[in-house]
């Protein structure tokens, strides 16, 4: 491949390079802006996942753009690995799934709230689509998480979703929190990807809401659901059906029943058409095995 062959491929590649941007994915941000105006009196923003920082670049931008006070404006940024310095800007190496990761981030607000949290957090992909969007859609809830943690009502939250067929749980899953969601597919942001970004508006958790990271997959302990209460345990109706006196399906029963005087075995009405035992069997009637 020549040296200009993916600038001439991609032209957002090429502009980041001339504009002075990390990466391509600034453009991104800088698009979702141009439609839902998410820096809008922003002092106080949570960039999560943010390596190699071109989100970063853009939200030092808005904000300074936003005040005249250098020290109303304060980013946070997280990512599992290590970023370049950026100035203003204050890091931290940590996975966003982890209640420590969240407690970090509280710690530098000091006591006050962000107003925006973005991701554009993604998992090494493996190619198997509904496994790369499982684990997507882990990342999103904990991105979920931690804004739960640190956002100011009314706050806004930008995150990297896939639009897989299981989508349309997690909308429901963010409508909870915001009142208004969207998902926002920018123009620098490939047609073949199935990435779009959710842009959650007016964060309004539901009223008694206890802040929890248990969600995602990788810290999950399943004796933890018992520690929820109120609102954020929520009881799904069970309900046992059939008369008392239908056969319990736990319970042996002699061959002949109650009125019964005779027994007669009978086939299956419909055997299995091609069990995985079937080579097996045949194999054993021919002696084989
Ligand atoms: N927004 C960034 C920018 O503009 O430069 C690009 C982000 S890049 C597409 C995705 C990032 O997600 C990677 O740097 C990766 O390390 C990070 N990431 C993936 N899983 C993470 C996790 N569990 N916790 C923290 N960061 C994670």
């Amino acid at each position: 491949m020549g040296k200009t062959s993916k600038d001439k491929r991609d032209i957002y590649y090429r502009l980041a390079k001339e504009e002075g941007w990390r990466a391509r994915s600034a453009f991104k941000l800088l698009q979702i802006n141009e439609e839902h105006d998410i820096f809008s009196g922003v002092t106080r923003a949570v960039d999560l996942c943010a390596a190699p920082g071109s989100w970063s670049q853009v939200l030092t931008k808005k904000l300074h753009e936003n005040t005249k006070n250098i020290d109303k404006v304060k980013i946070v940024a997280v990512d599992l690995q290590v970023m370049a310095a950026l100035p203003g800007v204050i890091q931290i190496q940590g996975d966003i799934t982890k209640l420590s990761t969240a407690n970090s981030i509280i710690k530098e607000f000091q006591g006050n709230k962000a107003d925006l949290v973005v991701c554009d957090g993604a998992p090494d992909v493996t190619g198997l689509h509904d496994i790369d969007e499982y684990v997507q859609s882990q990342l999103l809830l904990a991105a979920l998480n931690i804004a739960t943690h640190v956002l100011k009502d009314g706050g806004v939250f930008v995150a990297k979703i896939f639009r897989g067929k299981d989508v349309t749980l997690l909308y429901s899953q963010l409508k909870q929190f915001f009142e208004f969601v969207t998902v926002s597919k920018p123009r620098s942001s490939r047609n073949s990807s199935i990435e779009a970004f959710v842009v959650c508006q007016n964060y309004k958790p539901p009223e008694g809401y206890v802040p929890n990271m248990v969600n995602p997959l990788l810290d999950h302990q399943y004796c933890d659901f018992n520690q929820f209460t109120g609102v954020n345990r929520f009881i799904v109706p069970f309900n046992a059906c059939g008369d008392l006196s239908a056969y319990d399906s736990d319970k042996s029963y002699p061959l002949l029943l109650d009125g019964q005087t005779s027994y007669e075995y009978k086939e299956p009405v419909q055997g299995p058409i091609n069990p995985p035992y079937k080579d097996v069997l045949e194999k054993t009637k021919n002696l084989q095995l």
